[in-house]
């Protein structure tokens, strides 16, 4: 039981991707940090069922804070293709080459980028990693923020970081209300062995039941997220496993044949959280906590990514020996954000919307509308700049 004396300049709360790696980006920057999370990343074990599209932007973050060079390259594939379906015919095609980049995306396992950001952390000087541990109470003054956490210790630093995710305790003690509202959908999940190559292509199907995506991983495996309404979600979860790989193979007409399932299904729910502002006095939220999109555009981490970019970057600019809770510092990085994150949220949001939707006339519409964009190369080329991280 002890108060600490110091006062960091950064207090982050919550190690997850996005908070571990603003941690990384402030690695070397004159400040003295705190980064507290509950839990270390679990070890490597089998094929992670949480598979992340990484974006152009997100990937050149992470090789700028040299965490790209340590993940394991034989459990990452590049997608080169994409191919989206309509529920009635219509078809949207993507390919790397005709966007002008090497590669859409890349598909990365959770825990790879994990255990990657911590081992850099493990080295890092002007940080203290404290885990196991929970905030609390937290209490703001003018000139400080005070974390105290579970068992007694207590943190005091000029800027509490709220990288807690969905749930985030800093955003609950210091920000009104989110705005939140639960899509009535699971994300399904499971990774599966695949008949035919899939040649880095990724698919999604938007259908009746939701929106299926499957994401190519290295092997001649691919990685599946199924956003459907809870019953279907909960159907699909009692199947048996050779059934519920002949349901997944049926929703996407077969187009890798037959599958074999690698990872048991798991399910996460799926909700909209938005919030007004990212800064407080002495706050400042990043990822999840900030705000949650629906998967569709497997975009959340990629969200997450930019706000420790940008936040490190606003932090490092300012002048040696600054308030890193400067209020000034805080509107910049917010006023950074803004346009990504409304963005990313409209079409998210309009495209679940749109396919939701059974009114007369709109299946066709939006079938129609797909195949309209895919006769339109600058367009697509925008769409595919935009949704890659390139601004
Ligand atoms: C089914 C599904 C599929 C998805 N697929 C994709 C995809 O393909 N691409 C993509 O970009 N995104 C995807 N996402 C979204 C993505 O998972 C999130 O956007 C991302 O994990 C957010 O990272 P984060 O670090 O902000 O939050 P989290 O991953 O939630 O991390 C928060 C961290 O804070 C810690 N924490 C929690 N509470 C406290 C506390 N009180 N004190 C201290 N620490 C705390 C937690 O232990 C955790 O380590 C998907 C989401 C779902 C549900």
């Amino acid at each position: 039981m002890r108060s600490s004396r110091k006062i960091d300049d950064v207090v982050i709360v919550g190690a997850g991707l996005v908070g571990a790696s603003l941690a990384v980006a402030l690695q070397g920057a004159p400040l003295q940090l705190s980064l507290i999370e509950p839990k270390p990343p679990a070890p490597a074990e089998g094929w992670d069922a949480r598979i992340y599209a990484i974006s152009p932007a997100s990937r050149a973050f992470l090789q700028s804070i040299g965490v790209w060079q340590l993940l394991p390259a034989g459990r990452m594939e590049a997608v080169r293709r994409m191919e989206v379906f309509g529920d009635a015919g219509g078809k949207l095609e993507f390919s790397a080459y005709e966007t002008g980049v090497a590669e859409l995306a890349w598909i990365v396992e959770g825990g790879a980028i994990a255990r990657a950001l911590w081992s850099r952390l493990d080295s890092q000087e002007n940080l203290e990693l404290i885990c196991p541990g929970q905030p609390a109470l937290l209490d703001i003054t003018d000139a400080a923020v005070r974390v105290s956490l579970e068992g007694g210790r207590s943190i005091d630093g000029h800027l509490v970081v709220g990288a807690d995710g969905a749930r985030s305790f800093v955003r609950q003690e210091t920000m009104p209300a989110p705005v939140v509202a639960p899509y009535g959908q699971l994300g399904v999940v499971a990774n599966f062995t695949c008949e035919r190559p899939h040649r880095g292509t990724a698919y999604q199907w938007f259908r009746n039941d939701g929106v299926l995506a499957w994401l190519p991983l290295p092997e001649q495996k691919m990685s599946m997220v199924w956003s459907t309404p809870e019953a279907h979600a909960q159907e699909l979860l009692g199947l048996p496993t050779e059934d519920l790989c002949a349901r997944v193979a049926e929703a996407g007409s077969h187009v890798l044949g037959r599958l074999e399932c690698i990872t048991a299904a798991a399910a996460f729910p799926l909700t909209k959280l938005s919030v007004n502002r990212l800064v407080a006095p002495r706050v400042a939220l990043v990822g999840d906590a900030a705000h949650v999109v629906h998967p569709l555009a497997g975009q959340g981490v990629n969200l997450g990514f930019a706000d420790a970019a940008a936040l490190a970057g606003v932090l490092k600019s300012a002048h040696a020996g600054a308030d890193m809770g400067d209020f000034g510092l805080l509107r910049r990085f917010e006023r950074s954000r803004a346009e990504d994150i409304l963005a990313m949220r409209s079409a998210t949001d309009g495209l679940v919307r749109l396919f939701r939707e059974n009114v007369p006339g709109m299946r066709r519409l939006r079938n129609s509308g797909l195949n309209s964009v895919d006769r339109m190369p600058v367009l697509k080329t925008l769409l595919a700049a935009h949704a890659l991280g390139f601004h």
